[in-house]
């Protein structure tokens, strides 16, 4: 145990993150296939081994042309060119068209030779256009283009040797685009942490199991593994261990050789069967095992080994809501993202929200937008028990409610934790 931090003291949710990211260290790289870049951040800069676009091409099915050709061309004096063939997307005419010529061109087909501009096929009269002739033999055009009009040019998007998505990018779908229109099939990313779960209790089961006299259902185990799956990292169901001091220390022992981080829900407080503190600080050093917040006053930090090892209450929804708090930022800033913190959105409460005591409070919420002023409003949960989960499901954020306060009134204006948008996200 710190020194600063005796057991009885409950640690400010800053300093808990703080302390726990102090011994957070982003992972190592793999080269996995492009489509696994989604949603992940990039270790290396990508860097184009061709211009994109490749080659000056024709944005618009229509006819490549000379501006010059056309610079005069009105309703009263209408301009009329040869049409010298045509060509689609992957062809390159093969000539040049000369002045008072143009070429049928569709898009993304090269730009011929002699040409600078691209008239739309909607703009010109196309004569002489039969089966035998689909081109058509000449064109009309009634209007003057600036030179450039509807081409797009090479190297518009990059230049060869031009690093296109700089490392630590987070990579969207058009991202992937990029990687595939550079050339990295694969790429190089930080790997996702690999994380063991286990709960311990003599009265679980597994879901499988209809649950005999005393007994529940395991439900923290699938619960946090969703939260470590959609935190980006890898979810490892270790299962069930029980009360017994022995079988977790084997259990600890076992998931910190072979996981990046390990998290165990339940025995956390100070009960006759709650072990986790125990075993924690035999197997390395327990840094806290107190947060000053509510849902999770009952946090364990310890590293054993160089692993995190975090102990979860036990109650199904705060040991949502420590995760969402304290292990969600972690396992972030693990696989190299650079913005761990979920967005806060302030809106107006549509009821008071009591505070059992002074710690601070997270009480589950829904927020709306009120579309016609714009104002954010937000409702919080009936059933605020730690025990229950309901309330997480329907909620979308936060409200935090500050240490000290004993609550706060309807029409106050809360902040509130986004637990719908991604770090980074700006709001
Ligand atoms: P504990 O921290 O072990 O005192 O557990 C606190 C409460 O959470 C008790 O009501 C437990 O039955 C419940 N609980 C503990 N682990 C789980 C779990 N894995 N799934 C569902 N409820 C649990
Ligand atoms: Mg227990």
């Amino acid at each position: 145990m710190d020194n600063q931090y005796t057991s009885a003291e409950k640690l400010c949710v800053e300093k808990a993150l703080e302390k726990i990211l102090s011994f957070a260290r982003v992972l190592d790289t793999e080269r996995v296939g492009m489509l696994d870049a989604l949603g992940r951040v990039l270790a290396r800069d990508i860097v184009s081994d061709i211009d994109i676009a490749p080659f000056d091409n024709a944005a618009m099915d229509g006819f490549a042309l000379k501006a010059s050709d056309i610079k005069l061309a009105s309703p009263q004096s209408p301009v009329q060119l040869k049409v010298v063939g045509g060509i689609g997307a992957g062809s390159v005419f093969d000539g040049v068209v000369n002045s008072g010529e143009a070429l049928r061109i569709m898009t993304g087909a090269a730009l011929p030779a002699g040409t600078d501009t691209v008239v739309k096929i909607e703009s010109v009269e196309v004569l002489g256009e039969t089966p035998a002739n689909p081109e058509g033999t000449d064109i009309v055009v009634a209007k003057k283009l600036e030179e450039g009009a509807n081409v797009r040019y090479k190297g518009e998007e990059g230049r060869a040797g031009e690093v296109l998505l700089k490392a630590g990018t987070v990579v969207n779908a058009a991202g992937i685009g990029l990687l595939a229109s550079t050339g990295n099939a694969t790429v190089e990313l930080y790997r996702r942490p690999l994380v063991a779960i286990l709960s311990s209790g003599d009265e679980l089961v597994d879901p499988s199991v209809l649950p005999g006299p005393g007994q529940i259902r395991n439900s923290n185990c699938y619960s946090l593994a969703g939260a470590v799956k959609a935190a980006g990292a890898l979810p490892d169901i270790c299962g069930i261990v029980r009360d017994n001091k022995d079988a977790i220390l084997a259990a600890i022992r076992q998931a910190v050789a072979t996981h990046d981080l390990v998290i165990i829900s339940g025995g956390a407080a100070g009960g006759d069967f709650d072990y986790t503190y125990q075993v924690l600080s035999e197997l390395g050093e327990v840094h806290f095992s107190k947060v000053n917040m509510r849902p999770g006053k009952a946090q364990t930090l310890s590293v054993i080994d160089g692993t995190i090892v975090f102990g979860l209450a036990g109650n199904p929804s705060a040991a949502m809501v420590g995760f969402e708090v304290l292990l969600r930022p972690a396992l972030r800033f693990m696989q190299g993202y650079s913005h761990i913190k979920r967005p806060v959105t302030r809106a107006r409460l549509t009821a008071d929200a009591n505070k059992p005591d002074s710690r601070r409070f997270f009480l589950r919420a829904r927020m709306q937008r009120n579309l016609k002023t714009g104002e954010h409003l937000v409702t919080p949960e009936q059933k605020q028990s730690s025990a229950l989960l309901g309330a997480l499901q329907n909620s979308n954020c936060l409200v935090v409610l500050p240490e000290g306060l004993t609550g706060s009134v309807k029409d106050e204006i809360v902040a509130c934790l986004r637990l719908d948008i991604d770090e980074g996200t700006e709001i």
